[in-house]
């Protein structure tokens, strides 16, 4: 059953006529200002300019949302207005008859998704998914939005099975500085950037209350622990402690107010993200009382001081490389903090142990330089990593409260947009991948969907053309052969391969597909994909080691023999692998690449957003230095090509948004069918004057009207009239 919105035309040849400088009113019909135009459906023709000239001229009054159809566009202000974001509000969007009515905003979303768990539209489950480039404004979107849900959704206090204290929507908003503190980064494009991408699950009861929440997150981006590009900062909880710490943990946690750390760039510069108070704070609500806390802020401290020890380069190939003259200190202080055997962590970083032979002999080698740099940064790496996981896991045994007392739940989405640089790696691959994924799952989910079914059910339809990206997906992730596949068959032979070969390997093998970009102008080895937002190039340098992401067991076993509380409990020095000797001659099982695991969790995640019906929050940047009242069409336009957003707008204007199961609708509105044609209702339309279920309705005429009308006010405000069934 389709229920018919009244749709606007895609324009006459006289308003496609009007030109981007021409009278605006040409554009519009006539009908209203543009920055009274609430819904890009409404602009008149639709076009990449007009779209762009409404998004601009609404922009300039302070606009920030507006309507795409069954898209909500958000614009970044760069500039807090409070008053956008106030509980009363919320409240206004969560009492009103129809949201939607009200200005375009984040909360109608909210409070539409919030609504749509409880109504007969299926699937049940909601989720929201938040795109846009970095720094257009996700995770302050996703931020409001769970705000948003703890004012609206909040459970009374007073609630019998509240065991906790403190309250969950608060404790759920209180992960928030926590994993922002741990996962996000100052970079080029955004001062608080995340570097992880997340989905969480708000968890309903019955009675609609927020009763709980779980996390996921993805693809931390670890290599920041060590190396950060110019201009760009560690994660922002190394600069709390230095900048937040007493003078007590000062002592404790060897921070000198005058230390330098090589790990800690551009430490000069002080951002809002740096109060270390709002995170302890924000921890401790969490349940990770203040002993833990600083144990966790000690190994931190520990990996900082790792970050300075050097190696000087060795004479002799046979030798270690031995330590610089300051780095002595470094080596003693870390080993300190992290409780490590001061000798045992010098020997690991320089020697390395190989197995090789049908024996499995074992052999140890000196490393170069560059080996004891590579050793060193993996050990941070892993130690962070293991901690943010760690800390993941924690607030989510805070915030899940348990299965039996949710039943629905809202999904928020927020992970990284689509990205391109210089120089792309197996960052950007994965991060692409995702982008790609994400919009296969909005274009089956809207466009591929919506136009099948019209064809199905007969209805009159121009169809619209829309990017599939599935021959993007095939290349990228297919089988057999995949640019995915080929990189991890290099990781699982072990084989030395070089950039050049790599890229020779996956230009041979991938040749003609469409979307393998030509891969010329570039002296360095690399290959081209044109995704559905552009074509990037991906370096093959490094990309195979990356994918690989090997941690020597020497490390792992380094961090076994910490007496650091925290440390023996990330890394448990588990007896009974020791013992289980490996069957002589067979090598191990290759450990999952990186890719792997990220394109299984991506499908785990695509899993659950399949079951639940889509929202969608683009937010577009309007410009990239951050400035509040500065729209810069070139760059907003490469945003509106990069997701589509034209198309959206076409389907969405002369489309059905809404669609209900044939027996949802039989169940909720089978009383339409029952009742008389009543032409003095005004509402002859709305129901059949003759079927098989036709069975007149006993009401006086002074009711039937108020009958209707409770019926009607379920109804979207924009439905006018009802096709029937076959
Ligand atoms: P993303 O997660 O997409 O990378 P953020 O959500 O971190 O981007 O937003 C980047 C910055 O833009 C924020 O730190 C904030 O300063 C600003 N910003 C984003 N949305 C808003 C908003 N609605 N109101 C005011 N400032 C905003
Ligand atoms: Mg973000």
């Amino acid at each position: 059953v389709l229920l018919q919105v009244h749709g606007h035309s895609s324009g006459s040849d006289a308003q496609s006529r009007a030109s981007l400088r021409g009278d605006l009113q040409d554009f519009l019909g006539g009908e209203a200002p543009l920055h009274q135009l609430e819904d890009l459906t409404k602009v008149n023709p639709v076009t990449l300019e007009t779209v762009l000239r409404c998004l601009q001229v609404r922009y300039m009054a302070d606009i920030f949302y507006t309507n795409a159809g069954c898209t909500l566009v958000a614009l970044n202000p760069f500039k807090p207005i409070p008053e956008l974001y106030t509980p009363e509000l919320m409240q206004e969007y969560h009492v009103a008859p129809q949201p939607q009515t009200l200005k375009p905003h984040i909360f109608t979303v909210g409070e539409q998704t919030y609504r749509n768990v409880k109504s007969l539209i299926e699937p049940v489950n909601q989720s929201i998914v938040v795109s846009g480039e970095s720094g257009a404004g996700k995770t302050w979107t996703s931020r409001c939005l769970m705000k948003f849900y703890a004012v609206v959704a909040a459970s009374p206090t007073s609630w019998e099975s509240h065991r906790i204290s403190e309250r969950i929507e608060q404790r759920i908003l209180n992960s928030n500085p926590v994993m922002e503190a741990f996962g996000n980064a100052c970079t080029l494009r955004n001062n608080n950037s995340s570097r992880f991408g997340k989905f969480i699950q708000l968890q309903l009861n019955r009675a609609q209350q927020m009763t709980g929440a779980a996390v996921q997150t993805y693809l931390l981006e670890k290599t920041r622990v060590t190396c950060q590009a110019s201009s760009e900062r560690n994660f922002h909880i190394f600069y709390q402690i230095c900048k937040g710490a007493t003078k007590d943990e000062r002592l404790q946690w060897h921070l000198p107010e005058d230390a330098t750390f090589s790990w800690l760039p551009n430490s000069q510069r002080t951002l809002e993200e740096d109060c270390f108070e709002v995170t302890r704070e924000a921890m401790l609500h969490l349940g990770i009382d203040t002993p833990t806390q600083n144990n966790i802020f000690k190994v931190l401290a520990g990996l900082l001081h790792l970050g300075n020890i050097q190696f000087a380069t060795s004479e002799d190939e046979a030798q270690p490389c031995q330590l610089m003259n300051d780095a002595k200190f470094s080596v003693r202080t870390s080993a300190w903090l992290l409780q490590l055997p001061e000798d045992m962590l010098v020997k690991t970083l320089q020697i390395r142990t190989i197995r090789a032979g049908r024996q499995q002999q074992v052999f140890q080698k000196p490393c170069s330089q560059a080996e004891c740099d590579t050793r060193r940064d993996c050990l941070a790496k892993v130690v962070y990593a293991q901690l943010f996981d760690w800390l993941v896991s924690v607030i989510n045994s805070s915030i899940y409260v348990d299965c039996d007392s949710w039943t629905t739940f809202i999904g928020l989405l927020d992970v990284y947009g689509f990205e391109s640089f210089p120089d792309n790696s197996l960052e950007q691959l994965c991060i692409n991948y995702a982008n790609e994924k994400l919009q296969q799952h909005f274009v089956s989910q809207y466009l591929k969907a919506q136009q099948e079914e019209y064809a199905v059910e007969g209805l009159e339809w121009s169809f619209v053309k829309y990017q599939d990206n599935q021959t993007c997906l095939d290349l990228i992730e297919g089988s057999p052969i995949s640019i995915c596949s080929l990189i991890n068959e290099e990781c699982r032979l072990n084989r030395p391969s070089s950039a050049a070969q790599l890229q020779t390997r996956i230009e041979s093998a991938l040749a003609g597909r469409p979307c393998l970009g030509p891969n010329k102008l570039s002296r360095e080895p690399s290959f081209v994909v044109v995704h559905f937002a552009g074509p990037v190039r991906y370096h093959t340098a490094g990309l195979v080691e990356k994918n690989k992401d090997p941690v020597p067991p020497e490390l792992t076993g380094l961090l076994q023999q910490s007496q650091d509380p925290l440390l023996m409990m990330l890394f448990p020095d588990n007896p009974k692998e020791k013992t289980q000797e490996e069957p002589s001659g067979q090598s191990r099982a290759p450990a999952l690449t990186v890719m792997s695991k990220f394109k299984a969790s991506l499908e785990q995640l695509l899993q659950v957003l399949h079951s639940t019906t889509p929202h969608y929050i683009r937010c577009i940047k309007p410009n990239s230095q951050g400035q509040p009242q500065t729209f810069l069409q070139e760059e907003v336009l490469n945003q509106l090509e990069a997701c589509g957003l034209v198309e959206t707008i076409h389907i969405s204007a002369a489309g059905f948004p809404i669609r209900v199961s044939h027996q949802s609708f039989v169940e909720r509105y089978e009383l339409l069918r029952r009742l008389r044609p009543h032409t003095s209702s005004g509402l002859h339309g709305l129901y059949p004057s003759k079927g098989p279920f036709e069975q007149p309705l006993c009401a006086k005429e002074a009711t039937l009207p108020a009958v209707l009308r409770d019926i009607l006010y379920t109804l979207p405000a924009s439905i006018g009239t009802v096709a029937t069934p076959g």
